[in-house]
């Protein structure tokens, strides 16, 4: 088959892809267990040649397709490629026919488009399954919104699925702002930031607020902890290997005029090498501990590692630039200059798998910068672009599996 196939043969699935994406969007679903977006999907690919397992303890679908041109059964190379299916506790503000009829729910991080092009991709490599030298994984994933849906599926065996370790691994994400509808891009090296939680609670005694010299209050040592944190990103670490610490919550009292026993805050803390995100957590403890001890205070410091940097294995990652550009064209491709702030579970994958994480661009407003991004109720991602999406997929499967000196 060649590449000209593949972006013929889903473009005339547009139709139907764009439907199945629609009708994902009216029935978003949030967390580990989609049972309708599940049905949905198993319904989308009945009839494929694939061998499909669900998850027990989350509604994760994993499909394995075997190649019919392998030297000999389970010889060829294996690919995996992967789409998160979950959506967002967010109330949508559109007016399209197909938004969401959940209350309070929405496919608001565009994974609806991902669902639709991971099935079109089963589909197109299913039609070429005879040409194939290996095998394809399809990872249709729940809870990759802060639950760890990715972790839960490796140690459901998603990357031996095909009974042998995955050669490679690829997936895409859809942005509603920022990229221009149908842009690819990707990067070698980090590609999103390491996500990790930080939870503080300074511990005084409470009191008058007209005495506080009878007291130890906690609130101006907690607003000190929260600014010398920021001090501490600008002093302590390399400017060119940023950090991002934002204090999200901040919590302390019940009237003006009583001094609380506790004040506490949270933040959500973003690095992009392990070793940053080590230092972070060892050096914000170190602060907040020592501000707490400078006013004769006890402070509880709590750090929660949740998402790894997502790191682009090098070679994998111009691989797609390559495939990108040789299937779209060049003015269709762009390596990011730099990584995007958000973060994605992907990363575990790509812990232990060498691949590579893109992106597509799906805002279609004219000004991409002020467009709403992924995760606002506003967010509109323009569906045109699956087919693209789902040749892509393909494709990179197609020409990996082809990739004779490619085997670990
Ligand atoms: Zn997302």
């Amino acid at each position: 088959m060649s590449s000209t196939d593949l972006r013929a043969d889903a473009e005339a699935m547009r139709e139907d892809l764009v439907a199945l994406r629609r009708e994902l969007h009216q029935i978003p679903e949030i967390g580990l267990d989609l049972p309708r977006t599940q049905e949905t999907v198993l319904a989308a690919l009945e009839g494929l040649p694939l061998e499909i397992s669900t998850g027990e303890k989350l509604s994760s679908i994993t499909a394995v397709l075997r190649g019919g041109a392998q030297p000999a059964e389970g010889e060829g190379p294996v690919v995996l490629l992967r789409g998160d299916m979950d959506a967002l506790p967010v109330a949508e503000r559109s007016e399209e026919s197909y938004r969401s009829r959940h209350e309070n729910a929405m496919h608001a991080c565009g994974h609806d488009l991902h669902t639709a092009g991971l099935v079109g991709a089963a589909r197109l490599l299913s039609a070429h399954r005879a040409e194939l030298p290996g095998d394809v994984v399809f990872m249709f994933q729940p809870g990759e919104e802060g639950w760890n849906g990715a972790s839960l599926m490796i140690d459901d065996g998603v990357l031996t699925a095909a009974g042998r370790p995955a050669d490679a691994a690829y997936g895409l994400h859809v942005l509603s702002a920022i990229l221009p509808s149908g842009i690819f891009a990707c990067r070698p090296g980090p590609l999103m930031s390491a996500s990790d939680a930080l939870y503080v609670r300074v511990v005084g005694a409470g009191g008058h607020g007209s005495m506080p010299y009878t007291t130890l209050d906690p609130v101006p040592a907690a607003c000190e902890m929260v600014t010398a944190l920021q001090t501490m990103i600008t002093r302590r670490f390399n400017i060119f290997d940023p950090v991002v610490i934002t204090v999200g919550v901040l919590k302390a009292g019940t009237k003006r005029n009583v001094i609380p026993d506790d004040a506490s805050f949270e933040a959500t803390v973003r690095t992009y090498s392990s070793e940053n995100q080590e230092r972070v957590r060892q050096l914000a403890t170190e602060v907040c501990e020592g501000i707490a001890a400078a006013h004769g205070m006890r402070v509880e410091v709590r750090y929660d590692a949740e998402y790894p940097v997502t790191v682009n294995n090098a070679e994998e990652a111009a691989f797609v630039g390559e495939t990108a550009r040789s299937l779209f064209g060049e003015e269709r491709y762009l390596e990011s200059p730099n990584p995007l702030s958000p973060s994605e579970d992907f990363s575990f994958v790509l812990q232990n798998v060498p691949g590579a994480y893109l992106f597509l661009g799906a805002c279609s407003a004219e000004n991409t910068f002020t467009a709403p991004s992924n995760h606002s109720p506003l967010a509109f991602f323009d569906d045109r672009v699956i087919p693209d999406g789902a040749a892509m997929l393909a494709e990179l499967a197609v020409r990996r599996l082809a990739r004779t000196d490619g085997r670990a």
